[in-house]
């Protein structure tokens, strides 16, 4: 038995392990080659993901500044709306601003775990 560095998250398995018990990558019947193949389209899945998931906090982030700062008491609707619930000018900005600090921070988050994914190529 031999201690192998996991091809997905480089911690140490073993080589007679079925699967990696940290991340559950496949190790059992597949030679170098393979496994090299498999962690580079499991590489690439999860990039494709953390992309996904850096557009959505983009989104999150410009919903809020349109929140912020849409002039939203101009809106007879909104006036209606205001006029008729608990909801304010006021409170939709507090809204809008915490919509883009989400967004942002999120952002962050994703953008920091696409640098580390792709560092350990
Ligand atoms: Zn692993």
């Amino acid at each position: 038995m031999a201690i192998i560095s996991c091809p997905s998250c480089n911690k140490r398995v073993s080589d007679k392990a079925a699967a990696c018990e940290h991340c559950g990558f496949l190790i059992s019947g597949q030679d170098a080659a393979s496994m090299a193949h498999s962690a580079q389209a499991l590489k690439s899945k999860r990039l494709n993901k953390l992309i996904g998931s850096q557009m959505k906090s983009m989104l999150l982030f410009v919903v809020g500044i349109a929140v912020a700062f849409y002039e939203w008491s101009d809106e007879s609707f909104m006036a209606s709306v205001f006029e008729k619930t608990f909801m304010t000018p006021v409170l939709l900005k507090y809204i809008g601003f915490m919509l883009m600090g989400v967004g942002l921070g999120w952002y962050v988050i994703t953008r920091s775990r696409i640098f580390n994914l792709k560092r350990k190529a």
